[in-house]
């Protein structure tokens, strides 16, 4: 504990919220700027384990606010996860650290410890909605921050008992749409706002009472300026209220920014028709109480029970009214289940 000596000093952790701290497991979504500021806060304010998830690789123009990575990482294109996990476990080597070079939501099909926190380090709102939805479904607390040019906004939510992320944002479809145009971001806004992230953190892992969970907080590092304001949680919301709402029709797909995911809605009445054809494809099918993971070949399919679907593998954008083509179209032919989708059944 004499690596913790300093920090077990401030009275507000003392050495039973160390220890706690210390038992903890935390899965930091996102390792790019939030993500690389976090999860070195983490490990070196002492936990158990941490697991990353981050799908990309480093390139140069991260470096500008991305700690943990350095130039021979850009060089390299060293998957984020992975260069970020070689620094990390030079700065502690006791802590557990698992390194998932994928999409979160293809991490929500594995069996995962039992997680105490969730840390949200993304950068689009289409993989904090999955987030806000796994989070209720495990009923684990996470912390939602974002940054762009000089402002940043964080939130602590447990989304089974106060306002979820879509009460906060009911109009996410469209926050997720401008995402996709590239932000500035002033190099210190990072580690001001992951600082309080991880301030948050620590009330969560060490139980603390003072923590809000219906407080948003808005902060501008150009103006030194602070604020807050009250989140209500709004009964009619369709991700943590019992009016859940399922779409019946197939929606056009949209391309999540930044990823080669196509996002969309589908009829829920689809799926069983879907996963019984997959099975007779030979497909793989990976059940989840969120929803159901189908592989064929080289494409993955994920259907979410509140209607939403997500695509990965494929080439180019299939047509709305081609759809039913399309999914005959991955249904012929597809005998074989590629082996680089083995490890889901490895973990
Ligand atoms: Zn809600």
């Amino acid at each position: 504990m004499n690596r913790f000596d300093r920090q077990i000093r401030v009275p507000a952790i003392g050495k039973n919220g160390q220890e706690k701290m210390m038992s903890s497991t935390v899965l930091l979504v996102g390792c790019g700027a939030l993500g690389s500021y976090c999860a070195e806060q983490l490990v070196r304010g002492g936990i158990k384990k941490l697991i990353l998830v981050d799908f990309d690789h480093v390139e140069v123009s991260n470096l500008q606010r991305q700690a943990l990575f350095v130039h021979e990482d850009a060089q390299n294109k060293t998957k984020k996860v992975i260069a970020a996990k070689k620094q990390l476990s030079r700065i502690d080597p006791t802590v557990e650290i698992i390194a998932y070079a994928e999409h979160f939501e293809q991490t929500i099909f594995r069996s995962l410890d039992s997680l105490d926190l969730i840390l949200d380090c993304t950068d689009n709102f289409a993989t904090r909605e999955v987030i806000n939805s796994y989070a209720y479904q495990q009923n684990i607390p996470f912390i939602f921050a974002a940054c762009s040019q000089t402002v940043g906004q964080l939130m602590a939510i447990v989304p089974r008992k106060k306002p979820c992320l879509h009460c906060l944002f009911p109009n996410a479809d469209i926050l997720g749409e401008k995402a996709c145009d590239i932000q500035g971001i002033l190099t210190p806004l990072i580690p001001l706002v992951t600082s309080l992230q991880i301030s948050l953190a620590y009330k969560i892992l060490i139980g603390d009472p003072s923590i809000s969970w219906e407080t948003f907080y808005f902060v501008d590092i150009w103006d030194c300026s602070f604020q807050s304001f009250h989140v209500s949680k709004n009964k009619e919301c369709p991700y943590c209220s019992s009016s859940t709402a399922t779409s019946t029709q197939l929606s056009e797909l949209k391309k999540v920014c930044g990823t080669d995911v196509y996002q969309g809605k589908y009829p829920v009445s689809m799926a069983p028709i879907l996963i019984a054809d997959c099975k007779n494809h030979q497909g793989k099918i990976i059940q989840h109480p969120m929803g159901v993971l189908l592989i064929w070949d080289t494409i993955q399919l994920t259907l979410f029970k509140n209607g939403t679907m997500l695509i990965y593998g494929l080439k180019e954008k299939p047509d709305k009214d081609a759809f039913p083509q399309f999914f005959q179209s991955l249904q012929k032919g597809r005998k074989h289940i590629d082996c680089q989708y083995n490890h889901f059944n490895n973990q």
